[in-house]
């Protein structure tokens, strides 16, 4: 194997593990969801490798990733729920799609497409109980959900689901989780009373079906804990999630440091005792944060080591504590932890963000693969 200068390794068979882990323990059909490539896990892959595992239903966020996921011969139903007007409803109709509509526009608009193509829609409502970013609020609701109703025994679609997101379900004790949940409550009995009869009524994100049973309803869609990463950590038991990206690099070079040298643009770091540092291939153009300056660690040689100075486009520079590991030698950014390496969520406390940024951003020039370490058997995915 010869070592890529920077690369992303994702292991399918953590996916399956952690998929496998979330239907168990909820007990609830899982939609997995790899919107933005898979939370920059690879979404093909991944959507397969949920598929294998049990999962009901995938979740994109783009009609656009919910046709490149049917294009790459992803069957079983695919729900997606972020549109601007235009877009191709018919495509989704044909591709046997569940979309989403949060207004009435949006309703008429496939209404339209459903003319068009002479098929009936799949769509799902999106009701807004809280969060106050995409959904119906709640006094467009009775019109909402009439129109819907009204087409549905047009003949233009069947509704397929209602939901709504949490805003705060990685603090279970927030008020606002009761909130959202009685309001999504009033809007179940609203499209009750307009006539519908979803199929699938689901609420909870990964921290919610994990932390808050109550809003399992049908569905639940987990995105994070998909790839092993902790959706509300300090609340979370340990579940056995493993995180499933690795990204790594090769130390280019390594060189002594005198006591007063300084790191990187602007020195920002000077060295208060002599040491030795590594030069690591990766910077903000592979999707580092330059947040992560002076603040994250990487494993080298499975020891922590400290980043010094500001993180640059193309590199950055390690603390090596006097020790003089080979050029080429392997620097772990983040992974699963086992081995005494950073995780995502390391790096995510360390730059003051949430791991779902470290993982989704990362990539750039980097290389990326799929490993599978049940059968150990490499797939080049991209
Ligand atoms: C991204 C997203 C999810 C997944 O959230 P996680 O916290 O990653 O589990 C679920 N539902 C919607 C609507 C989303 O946009």
């Amino acid at each position: 194997m010869t070592a890529a200068r920077a690369e992303i390794v994702v292991d399918l068979a953590a996916i399956r593990h952690n998929v496998t882990t979330l239907r168990q323990i909820t007990g609830t059909p899982v939609m997995v969801v790899v919107k933005a490539d898979g939370y920059g896990h690879g979404m093909v892959p991944v959507a397969r490798a949920a598929r294998q595992a049990g999962a009901e239903w995938l979740g994109v966020a783009t009609l656009d990733e919910a046709l490149a996921l049917r294009a790459a011969g992803a069957d079983g139903r695919v729900l997606c729920w972020l549109t601007v007007p235009g877009e191709q409803y018919a495509a989704a109709i044909e591709a046997d799609l569940d979309v989403t509509a949060y207004s009435v526009a949006e309703l008429d608009e496939i209404a339209a497409a459903s003319t068009a193509t002479g098929s009936a829609a799949r769509v799902q409502l999106k009701v807004d109980t809280g969060l106050s970013r995409g959904g119906a609020a709640e006094h467009d609701w009775p019109d909402f959900l009439a129109r819907a109703r009204a087409g549905e025994e047009a003949g233009h679609w069947r509704i397929t689901g209602l939901w709504s997101h949490f805003a705060c379900s990685d603090e279970p004790e927030h008020p606002a989780n009761d909130r959202q949940e009685a309001a999504f409550h009033r809007a179940l009995a609203a499209a009750d009373t307009a006539g519908l009869r979803p199929e699938v009524r689901h609420l909870a994100n990964s921290a919610a079906a994990l932390l808050r049973p109550s809003s399992r309803l049908d569905l639940v869609r987990c995105g994070i804990a998909s790839y092993g990463l902790d959706p509300a950590p300090g609340h979370t038991p340990d579940l056995g999630l493993v995180p499933a990206m690795t990204a790594r690099a090769r130390l280019a070079m390594v060189k002594p440091l005198v006591a007063g040298d300084s790191v990187s643009y602007g020195h920002s770091w000077t060295a208060e005792q002599p040491t030795t540092v590594g030069l690591v291939p990766a910077g903000y153009g592979e999707g580092v944060p330059r947040h992560a300056s002076n603040t994250a660690s990487v494993a080298v040689d499975g020891l922590q080591r400290p980043i010094r100075g500001l993180v640059c486009m193309d590199q950055f520079v390690v603390d090596l504590g006097g020790d003089r590991p080979e050029a080429g030698a392997e620097v772990v950014l983040f992974g699963p932890g086992r081995d005494g390496e950073p995780t995502a969520q390391d790096w995510a406390e360390a730059c003051g963000t949430i791991s779902y940024e470290i993982v989704t951003r990362i990539g750039g020039r980097m290389s990326r693969s799929h490993v599978d370490s049940e059968t150990t058997s490499d797939e080049e995915a991209r």
